[in-house]
């Protein structure tokens, strides 16, 4: 990677406490192979930078519309603005313009120096904690020459302080073989176990994804298994005990993380523009939650909730 190269980020967030041991930081990469149905940041999904308009916020005053020299932003017919993403090329006029604050770009370029320089401020927090630098997304693993970068940055300047990488492992087994030696902990998804199902609810199947945890196991990786729980999708025994079966197969994973279906995601796919998938379903009850963490626990996993 050249020096002053850059990677695309979408958020930095110091003292995070679900995203490895201590108190963390975590930066999250934009950009992802996947389309999960439930994903709660579809600002995350596209590796470009987005513009997105926030109805709430709105005046009215259409000074956006004066000064996008692109034409990319118009009144929609309900009243609103939209923007088409085809001639949007994210240059931030429109957002400097209005006087609401009524539109945001997700996802800036940033080098390696300028992401560490916000990381160092927590620094001093996530060393005394046992904490450290998480890589989240979207999926870092899309970003790879920017996300080993980081982490071996991160890793020499803060001391060999600790690094972990949330992914769902669709990447080559190249990519995540060369973040090894710089990762201390994968916090690894594991959506659905059956490809054909994995296939309908994220866009892609999973053959690579249980290879590479696979991999990843017999190299010695640390590994925690992340599980987003939907009712009616994949907690049902079936699903749940052929997870509990790969992840038994793996012989060095102790602990798996149940992440409950919400809906807080929902209005982000409005303002974005795009259809929300799981439109009505309701957020996972805690019967259903309960019930899939006896179920895995009797298993023999130590299991927790929301990670
Ligand atoms: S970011 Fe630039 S191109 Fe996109 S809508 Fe705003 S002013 Fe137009
Ligand atoms: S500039 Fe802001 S407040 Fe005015 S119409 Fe555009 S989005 Fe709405």
């Amino acid at each position: 990677m050249t020096r002053g190269a850059t990677g695309l980020v979408f958020d930095i967030r110091g003292f995070s406490l679900h995203d490895g041991p201590g108190l963390r930081t975590t930066v999250f990469l934009k950009g992802c192979p996947l389309r999960c149905r439930w994903c709660c940041n579809p600002e995350s999904q596209r590796a470009h930078p987005e513009a997105v308009w926030i109805a709430e916020r709105c005046i009215g005053c259409n000074r956006c519309l004066e000064v996008c020299a692109a034409r990319a932003i118009a009144p929609a017919a309900d009243g609103g603005r939209r923007i088409d993403p085809g001639r949007c090329d994210a240059c931030g006029r429109c957002v400097e313009a209005c006087p609401g604050e009524a539109l945001q770009i997700f996802g800036r370029r940033m080098t390696v120096e300028a992401v560490l320089a916000q990381v160092a401020r927590d620094a001093l927090y996530a060393e005394h904690s046992g904490g450290g630098l998480t890589l989240s997304g979207g999926e870092p693993l899309a970003q790879p020459e920017f996300a080993l970068e980081l982490l071996r940055r991160y890793r020499r300047e803060e001391k060999g302080a600790h690094t972990a990488v949330e992914t769902s492992g669709e990447a080559d087994w190249e990519v995540l073989e060369a973040l090894l030696p710089e990762v201390d902990l994968f916090l690894y998804d594991l959506k659905h176990p059956d490809p054909a199902a994995h296939r309908r609810l994220t866009g892609r199947g999973n053959e690579r994804i249980l290879e590479n945890a696979r991999r990843l196991a017999d190299a010695g990786a640390e590994l925690v298994i992340r599980m987003p729980l939907i009712e009616g999708e994949n907690d049902d025994p079936r699903a749940l005990g052929a997870a509990a079966d790969f992840v038994a197969s793996l012989r060095v994973v102790r602990r798996i993380d149940l992440l409950p279906y919400h809906r807080l995601g929902e209005p982000k796919y409005r303002r974005l523009g795009r259809r929300y998938r799981l439109e009505g379903k309701p957020a996972a009850s805690p019967g259903r939650v309960e019930a899939a963490r006896a179920f895995l626990a009797g298993c023999g996993f130590e299991v927790r909730i929301g990670g």
